[in-house]
């Protein structure tokens, strides 16, 4: 007898024939004798339906009530699912995040997990039931709901397995596994048999949304192998895990973000401890800091711009301005900007691979702006409009 953790996002169980569909594979895994922890999302687009009724009422809304409502999506999905099993003949019974266990920080909106308690888990699984979990939420220390940024059940899942040792992790989507490229996107996009954990985590954060960053970030430390795969056809998907077969692939796959902006800080004076003035107040608000490039200093000034999530460019604006608006510097954010990226450990022994990404840009006809590299990435900012373009692109040059 196994103990499995499965996830379902919100397209796998949108209208009640998916929730059926659903339900069917969860009893199937327990009639085979498995312990089965399930989480889920709220329904279908359920979430950004949500956030458009609070705009409709207060677009400045606190990011506590925010919480207090996005949290409701989740709370349908888990009782028309556990309803559905019901209807099927399996014990059940549906559990919100602090149910279960979860406690988190206090940031609204983007919380991290601080510790599951899964003593009610455990008694749960002990009594037989198939336990359904909401994804997304945990509680804080007021007692408040928090949720845990987009994306975020599959964190709640795998903060599961972790707790209670499960033997697998299944996250099911709507495609069936981890592709070279946004499967939906890009037409030759191939799936990848197995992927590791520090591949998987730059290809999240770098834009791949078929896994949560956070979710990748903390199946790494925990080590809790990762399968995804589709709840609608029923094949093998992809294994995260520390170690994967790399079948000779120089990359593993290419990915876009459009979701951010270009921050850039023109004519400031050209002396010691500026960028870590800069740097150092964005760190303090919780900015985080991606691409990176200063010009040579010139006449005495300076540029340096950089780019960061769009949703945090207008509080970058506003702290840099604060500090150079004195000394004559022009502050601007742009957010017609994109970020492509490729993601492969392969390319730590390999010579080119930056060339030939390059190379595919120019033949696109595509402009590079920005370029920044770690050592499993490449990432360069262009124009947004040809962001689709040049991932097709690219992934021509490498996947063929
Ligand atoms: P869920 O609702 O199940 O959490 P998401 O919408 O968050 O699903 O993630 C699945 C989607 O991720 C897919 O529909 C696909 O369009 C997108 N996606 C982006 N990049 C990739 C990739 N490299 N491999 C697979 N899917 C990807
Ligand atoms: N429902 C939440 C969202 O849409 C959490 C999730 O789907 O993982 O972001
Ligand atoms: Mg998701």
């Amino acid at each position: 007898m196994a103990l499995i953790v499965q996830k379902f996002g919100g397209s796998s169980v949108a209208n009640a024939e998916r929730v059926f569909n659903v339900a069917s594979i969860i009893t199937d895994t327990y009639k085979k004798g498995n312990n089965v922890v399930v989480v889920v999302s709220a329904q279908g687009d359920t979430t950004d339906d949500l956030i458009e009724k609070a705009k409709e009422i207060n677009p400045n809304a606190s990011k506590r009530e925010m919480d207090m409502l996005l949290t409701a999506g989740e709370q349908i999905s888990i009782s028309l699912l556990a309803m559905a099993i019901e209807k099927l003949g399996c014990p059940v019974i549906s559990l919100l995040g602090w149910q279960a266990g979860f406690k988190t920080n206090s940031a609204y909106g983007s919380a991290r997990i601080s510790e599951v308690t899964p003593d009610r888990l455990q008694k749960e699984l002990d009594g037989k039931k198939i336990v359904i979990v909401a994804g997304f939420q945990g509680l804080n220390k007021y007692d408040d709901m928090t949720t845990l940024g987009r994306g975020g059940s599959d964190t709640s899942a795998v903060a599961i397995a972790a707790a209670l040792h499960a033997d697998r992790c299944q996250i099911f989507t709507d495609v069936t596994g981890v592709y070279t490229a946004d499967p939906r996107k890009v037409e030759n996009a191939q799936k990848l048999k197995d992927i590791t954990y520090d591949e998987m985590l730059e290809f999240a954060t770098l834009g791949a949304q078929v896994l949560n960053n956070r979710s990748v970030e903390m199946a790494k430390k925990y080590n809790v192998e990762l399968e995804v795969l589709s709840s609608l056809v029923r094949e093998d998907g992809t294994i995260v895990r520390e170690v994967a077969n790399m079948e000779k692939m120089l990359i593993r796959g290419v990915t876009k973000d459009t979701d951010i902006a270009r921050i850039s800080v023109v004519g400031m004076k050209d002396i010691p401890g500026n960028a870590f003035k800069m740097f150092s107040r964005l760190a303090q608000k919780g900015i985080n800091i991606d691409v990176i490039l200063q010009s040579v200093g010139r006449d005495g000034t300076k540029d340096i711009s950089f780019t960061c999530a769009s949703s945090n460019a207008d509080d970058a604006v506003a702290i840099l301005k604060d500090i150079f608006d004195m000394e004559g510097a022009v502050v601007s954010s742009d957010t017609t900007v994109a970020k492509v990226s490729i993601v492969g450990a392969g390319m730590q022994s390999h010579s080119g691979t930056a060339s030939k990404m390059f190379g595919a840009l120019y033949e696109a006809g595509i402009n590079i702006n920005m370029i920044s590299t770690s050592e499993i990435t490449i990432s360069v900012l262009i124009d947004k409009e040809y962001a689709d373009k040049a991932v097709s692109a690219v992934h021509k040059a490498f996947f063929g």
